[in-house]
């Protein structure tokens, strides 16, 4: 535990709120705002969410967490990451109902697999942050085609921080940003088979896809 998280826990900083991006904390009475961390397929980007979650645990706030009820990889009700870390959270078909669930002492709300909400999510995350709560948002900022994905790019704009993470190329080794599907099929997303999928970075995407081109 950090000396940070020490203090927050011996004074009971309920009413105050943690900003854990990659800027320093800063701690601010009750004043919403919204994160985004994006990245690839197998980027850290549940990972980062779990951490941020945890950290605002520590710091004695009350903490929501949602996903859309598309993603059935794995427990109903758990938000799980590939490493299988675990927290629980509530499973909507909607961005809306989100905020049938937000209570008025919730500090934080977390949200995973954003990509798969409508651009509703947008003014969601924009009614919750305005009420004063820290919205925590991850996702996949581009679809196996490279292109952005969903709600992702107009939040990541109004955002107030931004936070991509990166996965590692399985050809390469460098830095990867793009998920290349393996799986034959035009299906946008293919859930449940994240195997169908390999992070690569720039260079290997566009020559894996340029030989698979002239293959077809
Ligand atoms: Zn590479």
């Amino acid at each position: 535990m950090t000396l940070f998280e020490d203090c927050c826990k011996k004074n009971n900083f309920k009413s105050l709120q943690i900003v854990n991006t990659e800027n320093p904390e800063i701690l601010s009475p009750r004043q919403g705002w919204i994160e985004i961390v994006c990245g690839s397929m197998f980027s850290g980007k549940t990972e980062e969410l779990i951490r941020r979650i945890n950290r605002a645990r520590i710091a004695k706030q009350t903490v929501e967490i949602f996903k859309p009820a598309v993603d059935t990889r794995y427990a109903e009700e758990d938000v799980v990451s590939h490493d299988e870390r675990t927290i629980k959270s509530t499973p909507v078909d909607a961005a809306e109902s989100i905020l049938l669930f937000v209570n008025n002492d919730t500090n934080v709300v977390g949200i995973d697999e954003a990509q798969f909400f409508g651009e509703e999510l947008t003014d969601v995350c924009t009614t919750l942050a305005n009420r004063g709560i820290r919205v925590i948002v991850a996702g996949l900022d581009m679809d196996y085609l490279g292109q952005p994905f969903g709600p992702m790019p107009k939040l990541m704009a109004i955002a107030e921080y931004v936070t991509k993470v990166h996965a590692i190329c399985m050809q390469c080794g460098n830095p990867a940003q793009f998920s290349h599907r393996t799986a034959i099929g035009d299906k946008l997303v293919m859930l449940g088979e994240t195997e169908s999928y390999q992070p690569l970075c720039r260079t290997c995407y566009n020559r894996t896809n340029s030989s698979k081109n002239r293959h077809s």
